[in-house]
């Protein structure tokens, strides 16, 4: 511990072991100690196999050693490529490390196929870019450990990764959770899928059959979620946590659950050129036969404007029809039939993502007497209309106007073209985001299990899938909530890999260098989060201002900056002269974040930021005749905080004063004004409701409910995320890319150095060699330690006064020095 420079006992030694394996009674011993069992002897198959020439086979008659689960999957050749076991798998364990070292290390290993390497236990992977043979059921059950070892004898894996976590949620009895970082396109959400691969192949039989069901899931997500971007072509749009629980008592598999943050809903409405909208769009475009194009009222999808991008002058796209499109689309619709969607449900939400594109053609002109707007194309109307099952009067009244309430009497407002066409985009994303919350809560039925366990106490391993860093020649507001994303959660591995890890050894006196921890963090989160200064509250301000001008923006961050310079951030102009921008466009800044320098141009930023639906699209929805539309329309309180300060901001209150006037509101005086007939009822409807909730807790709610915008989702996101993710052990993948283009076998040295060193590869090392190379309770520790002793019939050690009570680090490592026979002779080793 006192030597930083002598190199580390391998991996194998330094996991603290399964202490629950060690207490049952050992029958049989291999020499180390453990019990041998039908794994051990695959794996000595295994090393013979590799010493043989370093290649495995398996024939289907084979005898495995093995029954349960993995025999099953045993019935076609499988041939697997194990790399033997190599110094340099563990890069802590080697003595000297420099950045170019440590790139000619990663560049060798990727050069063999080596995508894994440990740095302690965060695992370190390279994106390959191509199919591996090393995913197979067959090398899942390698991994399989007894104990939860980090299997020195096989090489770094995702596998080993998953079952290290699995066996300390067991020891723990604490939940785990992987963090998966790197950038967009490194591998984040494929390693996501192995990791779950591996969870549900180690099951017992017995357990929830998860694996089949993850498939349909994951499909349906990425298909709805994934969109292709300039750096990956299936790129995760939303925050994905997963959580995979295990019955204490029985230890099988029980239920999967997957929580959805911050769908990036704004691609939908405005997509830059060159750019693509949601996956499911283009598998429609490319696989949807004649017949179901006609029915959906498709003719060319791409033309639509949403999918064009709207570039004047250009001549739409055609998409043309594509057998894996084809079969892509077909699986989305048996994943639907799986999670419980009969073929007319099917077919109802392809006819709401057929209704989303013709909403974004609607247009609207202003009409000449004022500056109101009315729905340019009737046509077009009539058939969203229908599409929605909305009465088309209904539509076009709540596209150009609302209501608002003074001194008791409805008045009507008219939007202008402008306004209409925002709340339009406002309606599309509405029914795309609650569509696909609708979709997740329904795989979350699917993925819920045995009915007969939901009682029971459950033990959890979560995943962290976030969408990765992106730096494109612009960035705008989404590249920011992205960015800020990567940086809050990079804070927080900061936090446990670095700070925890060093106030821990000060705090038992063990003397320590203080290596540096990579990035800006503090500064640029600030610069973000703080309240009442930070750019997110800014901005929502901003938005809900009555005039909200981009300049008010850019002069408050810029007085901001000023009055406390944050380092590393600095407000440009794009005319470079210092002058603030025109009126209608927003600040540009630089930030220095940890992956380096991106600038951002947040013109446009006020009404991306907007994502509460206006009142009267709300009720309009609501009365659809679509059984689906009302579905996702229907008013949980949790998605009324858009209802709620529409009315507080009509009746100019706030607080539970503005809740007790909608519960006083007398309906007769809404039936009264006839302008828009529908809303009335469904105004009084609402009133009745809220009255059967006027609790206290509704109150509560009432007051915390602020404008739903884009920024208050990403603040809220986030916190929930990190305190989800503080009540769990952590265990980190950091995910790398060899290349910007996404070849396979072809390792750019300069985009791998810059990730290695913003990801703080040489300081981790450093931080392991210097940290506590074991982490146990220290009954945890007491406990094997007195099993090894009793093991070895001498009680010497479980005497040791020293060893009675909870003492410092060095104590116990003078411990451990005294009894270094018996250390030295046990498992341990
Ligand atoms: P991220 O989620 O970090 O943006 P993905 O997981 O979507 O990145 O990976 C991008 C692409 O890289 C995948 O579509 C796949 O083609 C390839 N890829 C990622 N991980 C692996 C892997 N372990 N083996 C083979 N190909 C991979
Ligand atoms: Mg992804």
């Amino acid at each position: 511990l006192s030597d930083p420079s002598a190199p580390l006992p391998s991996t194998d030694q330094r996991y603290d072991g399964g202490s629950h394996d060690l207490n049952t009674p050992v029958k049989n011993l291999n020499p180390l100690g453990l019990p041998i069992s039908k794994r051990d002897s695959l794996l000595e198959k295994c090393a013979m196999f590799r010493e043989a020439g370093g290649t495995l086979s398996r024939q289907p008659s084979q005898d495995n050693g093995l029954d349960g689960p993995f025999s099953s999957g045993a019935s076609k050749l499988e041939q697997v490529k194990l790399m033997p076991p190599a110094p340099n798998d563990d890069l802590a364990s080697l003595s000297e490390l420099t950045d170019s070292s440590l790139l000619y290390e990663m560049q060798k290993r990727f050069g063999n196929d080596q995508i894994y390497t440990y740095i302690g236990h965060i695992l370190l992977l390279v994106n390959p870019n191509k199919e591996l043979p090393i995913y197979s059921t067959l090398v899942s059950q390698l991994y399989l450990s007894s104990t939860g070892r980090l299997c020195s004898s096989l090489p770094p894996h995702i596998f080993s990764s998953a079952e290290r976590a699995y066996h300390m949620m067991l020891q723990e009895r604490r939940p785990q959770c992987f963090i998966l970082s790197g950038e967009s396109g490194s591998g984040k959400t494929e390693a996501c899928k192995h990791i779950v691969r591996h969870l549900t192949a180690r099951s017992s039989p017995k357990g929830f059959a998860l694996e089949p069901r993850m498939k349909h899931v994951n499909c349906i997500l990425e298909a709805f979620g994934h969109a292709k971007t300039a750096r990956n072509n299936n790129s995760s749009r939303f925050v994905k946590l997963l959580t995979i629980q295990y019955c204490d008592k029985r230890r099988t598999l029980l239920r999967a659950r997957v929580y959805t943050y911050m769908l990036e809903k704004s691609r939908l409405v405005h997509l830059r050129p060159h750019q693509h909208s949601f996956s499911i769009f283009y598998l429609m475009a490319e696989g949807l036969s004649p017949e179901e194009s006609s029915a959906l009222y498709l003719n060319n999808v791409l033309a639509h404007r949403y999918l064009s991008g709207g570039l004047p002058g250009e001549s739409p796209p055609v998409a043309t029809a594509s057998a894996q499109s084809r079969e892509r689309l077909a699986a989305v619709k048996q994943a639907l039939r799986a999670l419980g969607f009969n073929k007319q449900e099917v077919d109802s939400v392809f006819m709401l993502l057929s209704a989303v594109l013709h909403i974004g053609d609607l247009r609207f002109t202003a009409l000449t007497d004022a500056d109101t707007a009315f729905p340019s194309d009737l046509q077009l109307l009539e058939r969203v209309s229908g599409m929605l099952q909305v009465s088309p009067s209904d539509l076009s009244t709540a596209l150009t106007s609302d209501v608002q309430y003074f001194k008791g009497d409805m008045i009507t407002r008219h939007h202008t073209v402008e306004m209409s066409e925002q709340y339009r985009d406002q309606l599309a994303k509405a029914i795309y985001g609650r569509l696909f919350s609708y979709l997740v809560n329904s795989s979350n039925d699917y993925l819920q299990g045995q009915d007969d366990s939901i009682g029971d106490p459950a033990l959890e391993i979560g995943i962290l899938d976030i969408f990765g860093f992106e730096e494109f020649q612009r960035n705008g507001f989404e590249q920011l909530c992205v960015n800020m994303t990567n940086e809050r959660l990079r804070q927080y591995v900061s936090e446990v890999l670095f700070q925890q890890e060093q106030a821990e050894c000060l705090q038992e006196g063990i003397a320590m260098e203080t290596p540096h921890s990579p990035g800006n963090q503090p500064a640029v989160l600030d610069f973000f989060l703080q309240r009442p200064q930070g750019l997110l509250c800014v901005l929502d301000e901003e938005s809900q201002s009555l005039r909200p001008a981009e300049q008010t923006l850019y002069k408050r961050l810029s007085a901001q900056l000023d009055s406390s310079p944050t380092h590393g951030l600095s407000l440009t102009t794009k005319d470079g002269n210092g002058n603030p921008p025109p009126k209608d466009q927003g600040p540009a800044f630089t930030v220095s974040h940890y992956v380096g320098q991106i600038s951002y141009d947040l013109t446009g930023s006020l009404t991306r930021n907007k994502d509460s639906l206006p009142q009267n699209l709300l009720f309009t929805m609501k009365s659809s005749e679509s059984v689906l539309l009302q579905q996702l329309f229907q008013s949980k309180l949790t998605q009324t905080g858009s209802l709620v300060p529409a009315a507080q901001s009509r009746a100019g209150l706030r607080g539970p004063k503005a809740a007790l006037l909608l519960h006083r509101m007398p309906s007769a005086s809404l039936v009264t004004a006839n302008t828009v007939p529908q809303q009335p009822r469904r105004y009084h409807d609402l009133t009745k409701i809220l009255k059967k909730k006027g609790s206290s807790s509704f109150l509560q709610r009432l007051e915390r409910c602020g404008p739903i915008t884009v920024a208050v989702q990403l603040r809220n996101s986030l916190s929930e995320v990190i305190s989800k993710l503080q009540a769990c052990t952590p265990h980190f993948v950091e995910c790398v890319r060899p290349n910007g283009s996404g070849q396979p076998d072809s390792f750019d040295s300069f985009h791998v150095s810059t990730q290695l060193q913003y990801i703080g590869v040489l300081e981790m090392v450093r931080m392991i060699r210097y940290g506590y190379p074991v982490r146990l309770s220290f009954q945890g520790f007491l406990s094997s330690l007195m099993n090894q002793a009793k093991l070895l019939e001498s009680r010497r050690l479980s005497q040791d006064p020293r060893l009675q009570d909870r003492h410092t680090g060095q104590q116990l490592c003078s411990v451990l020095c005294d009894t270094r026979p018996i250390i030295l002779s046990s498992p341990f080793q």
